[in-house]
């Protein structure tokens, strides 16, 4: 048992930290005001090869570990929660789709573009009847000359980076009768793919930066060498996808916590009421200390999945787990930064209340927090 990181995996978090407080940290309020997708600093993070951080050398990427990953992740979502999510459907989802389900071929075309940074990658599974319950999808893939291509009709929404992605990484079924096994897993090219629509993106309360897309597939034609693996294997495809994925929004959350912390420790020691720093009283120092323990072992149990991940044990329960408790965390300690700051925390001087909007959206997506308690339950009663 060694809860050290190694030298290279403090490099990479030392050379993210210094990218996000010096590129990420100043930008931040301007994107969570304007929402406009942050291409710069995609572009420089491509440079930083922090766009294909897990998939190996041979494909574009960086081949680090699932521990330097978390890690980097964390520190991207300490700078901004809408870049974070960003950077985890592009990779956790959608690189790690095609890395995983994709032939050699698909692989060298449409991965290598995405793990470099050239290209931006979207995952779409969500439909506005199928959130939770993914078997309730309508989009089918119906199969098309002889079976040489399908012909796709239907439409998802809440799809993180679907307006402005080169590869979307789409399910549907192939087979409608079969319920889960009969859901197939394509890749689309929205260039390059007629009647792939992009009907619009979302207002939400923050995640700003990353466009939360709403798709629509009309009578779209895919060449069945589009097909990732074989038809009907795209539920489990899912599943595994997120699975992995549910680490790196523990991690987004963790680096919500921590930017929270951070913000708060500095207001704490500034701020004056009775001729003393709040910090001096015992009710802030009790916050600050549930802080920084709550912070603390949500990152101990996102490492913990990263490492039976990376021993290529089964993680179910422990990715559930990290994700699941980071989540809540991370709005919690993000309601207590707000506290520390009293009335300035309730606007928008300060980021605290930028980071509360954010951290929400870690109990929803990637599996509600209900939905992993099944999970974990499930994995228990076993
Ligand atoms: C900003 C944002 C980005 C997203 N990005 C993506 C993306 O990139 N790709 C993608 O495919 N999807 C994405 N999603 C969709 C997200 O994964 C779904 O919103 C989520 O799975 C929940 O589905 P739903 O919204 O339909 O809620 P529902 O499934 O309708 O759930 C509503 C409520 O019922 C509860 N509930 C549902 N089923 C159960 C159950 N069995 N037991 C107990 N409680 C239950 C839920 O926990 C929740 O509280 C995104 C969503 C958001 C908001």
């Amino acid at each position: 048992m060694d809860f050290s990181p190694t030298q290279e995996q403090r490099q990479i978090q030392e050379m993210v930290a210094e990218f996000v407080d010096e590129e990420v940290k100043p930008r931040a309020a301007e994107i969570d005001d304007t929402d406009e997708f942050p291409w710069d600093l995609v572009e420089q993070m491509a440079e930083l090869g922090l766009m294909g951080m897990p998939i190996p050398e041979e494909y574009g990427g960086a081949e680090l570990d699932y521990h330097s990953y978390a890690m980097a992740l964390e520190e991207i979502s300490r700078g901004s929660g809408g870049l974070g999510t960003i950077v985890a459907a592009h990779i956790s989802l959608a690189c790690n789709m095609i890395y995983e389900f994709g032939d050699e071929s698909q692989k060298e075309t449409y991965l290598t573009p995405l793990a470099e940074g050239e290209e931006i990658g979207a995952f779409a599974l969500s439909e506005a009847g199928a959130g939770s319950d993914v078997p309730a999808m309508d989009t089918t893939a119906e199969p098309i000359e002889g079976g040489d291509a399908y012909l796709v009709n239907g439409g998802k929404l809440w799809i993180s980076n679907g307006s402005v992605a080169d590869t979307v990484v789409l399910f549907a079924k192939t087979d409608p009768e079969a319920g889960n096994k009969g859901i197939s897993s394509f890749i689309v090219r929205p260039e390059e793919d007629d009647g792939f629509i992009v009907e619009g993106t979302e207002h939400k309360l923050g995640d700003k930066g990353c466009p939360t897309a709403e798709l629509r597939f009309d009578d779209m034609r895919l060449p069945a060498d589009r097909r990732l693996g074989e038809e009907g294997r795209g539920f489990v495809h899912a599943l595994k996808t997120l699975n992995g994925g549910r680490i790196t929004i523990a991690a987004r959350g963790v680096g919500i916590a921590q930017a929270a912390l951070d913000e708060a420790l500095r207001y704490a020691q500034d701020r004056e009421q009775f001729d003393q720093p709040i910090s001096d009283f015992q009710a802030i120092q009790h916050k600050l200390a549930d802080m920084d323990t709550k912070t603390q072992a949500a990152r101990l149990l996102m490492h913990q999945a990263a490492d039976k991940k990376m021993a290529g044990d089964s993680f179910v329960k422990e990715a559930a787990q990290a994700k699941l408790y980071a989540s809540e965390v991370s709005r919690e300690v993000a309601n207590e930064g707000i506290q520390i700051h009293g009335g300035y925390g309730y606007t928008k001087d300060f980021p605290v209340e930028r980071f509360y909007r954010d951290a929400k959206l870690n109990e929803i997506y990637e599996g509600t927090s209900e939905v992993l308690r099944n999970t974990i339950a499930s994995e228990l009663l076993d």
